[in-house]
């Protein structure tokens, strides 16, 4: 590992002074950012520790929560505002990694974290557009069963690693960004950006910026949501495909629905067509498949994936068709 020096931030001005040209990071919890300096990939010259900051989560004045950056990922997933007003995310963080990890790993941390891509990894051996801008892609045509499917370019096939990011997607959460000039609020579903011609911009973050908070409004449609991950392994594993769903059903019509997959895409993708085709329809099977459809509208697999387009349908049409069978 190259020499680096650590700087434990006990303020928001600590952590603003990152300059992440001269080779600073913040390090949440450490537990992508380490792994990632040890194989390489990441090599700061300044680590700049955020995890002490606030960890707060909070009833917010609009009658949602905010939760700051340094929470750690079970305290979300337990905290009990969380797991009545918005299940699929305390579902979608117990989905995720180890309880160990989720005791270290903080939001800021998991909305940040990099692609799971084995090629990205191997910085000794993978050519990777991401790691190295310009140098090619050795996913495409390589092993592709934990790649995406929608949203990618001829430039890179990752799929976003974080099952929280989906659930915040989905719930319309909103992040809080500071930096030197001020403060800004980003949607979290426009926070993750479309690789493009740029996989190595991968956020919205912009360099200097540092994630503070991350915001859920009240909800109704929330009280009744569910995460669903399919994975290779019951535990321990990224998803393969996830749901993030949540449903709201007056006298049988479908009065609001919210929906996003996880390890189909290169961001949390929200389905916001299959949301379209359901609202206002009659809660069936029929109206599922044809979201189910939506939302699979346009997917591009590789030689080694296309297993996922039919594996993606049949969870989220599984997922709404529970989540209707409940509110009956
Ligand atoms: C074996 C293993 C399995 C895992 N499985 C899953 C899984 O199934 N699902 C899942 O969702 N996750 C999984 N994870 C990922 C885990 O959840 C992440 O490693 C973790 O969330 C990262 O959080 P951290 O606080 O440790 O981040 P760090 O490793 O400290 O940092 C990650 C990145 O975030 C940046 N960062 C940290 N804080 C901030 C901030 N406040 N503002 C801006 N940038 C910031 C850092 O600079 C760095 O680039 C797994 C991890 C491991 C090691
Ligand atoms: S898919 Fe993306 S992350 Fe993986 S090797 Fe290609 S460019 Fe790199």
């Amino acid at each position: 590992m190259t020499p680096f020096s650590y700087l434990r931030a006990r303020s928001l001005d600590d952590a603003l002074a990152i300059d992440p040209s001269r080779g600073d990071r913040l390090l949440g919890g450490g537990t992508n950012l380490i792994d990632l300096m040890r194989k390489g990939v990441e090599q700061p010259s300044r680590l700049i520790d955020v995890s002490g900051l606030s960890e707060g989560i909070e009833p917010s004045d609009s009658g949602g929560i905010v939760i700051a950056a340094a929470a750690r990922n079970s305290a979300v997933a337990a905290h009990p505002l969380v797991r009545t007003r918005y299940p699929m995310l305390s579902r979608a963080i117990l989905a995720g990694a180890s309880a160990q990890i989720r005791n270290m790993a903080t939001v800021g941390g998991n909305l940040m974290q990099r692609t799971r891509c084995l090629y990205f990894a191997d910085a000794a051996g993978s050519r990777c557009n991401k790691r190295d801008p310009g140098s090619g892609c050795d996913a495409i045509g390589g092993f592709t069963r934990y790649h995406a499917i929608l949203g990618t370019s001829p430039s890179c096939i990752a799929t976003h690693p974080s099952d929280m990011a989906v659930a915040l997607s989905a719930l319309d959460a909103r992040i809080h960004l500071a930096g030197t000039g001020g403060g800004r609020t980003v949607p979290a579903a426009d926070f993750h950006l479309l690789p493009g011609d740029h996989p190595d911009r991968e956020t919205l973050l912009a360099p200097g910026e540092v994630i503070v908070a991350v915001e859920l409004p009240p909800t109704p449609a929330a009280l009744k949501s569910t995460y669903r991950k399919v994975r290779d392994r019951a535990s321990y594993a990224f998803a393969l495909v996830s749901v993030g769903a949540a449903l709201m059903v007056e006298e049988g019509r479908i009065e609001d629905v919210r929906i996003a997959l996880g390890g189909v895409a290169p961001k949390p993708w929200r389905a916001f067509g299959a949301e379209t085709a359901l609202r206002g329809r009659p809660a069936t099977a029929d109206a599922f498949a044809a979201a189910a459809d939506a939302a699979l509208e346009g997917a591009a697999p590789q030689p080694g994936n296309a297993f996922k387009i039919e594996l993606a349908r049949r969870t989220l049409i599984s997922v709404l068709s529970g989540l209707a069978e409940d509110l009956r």
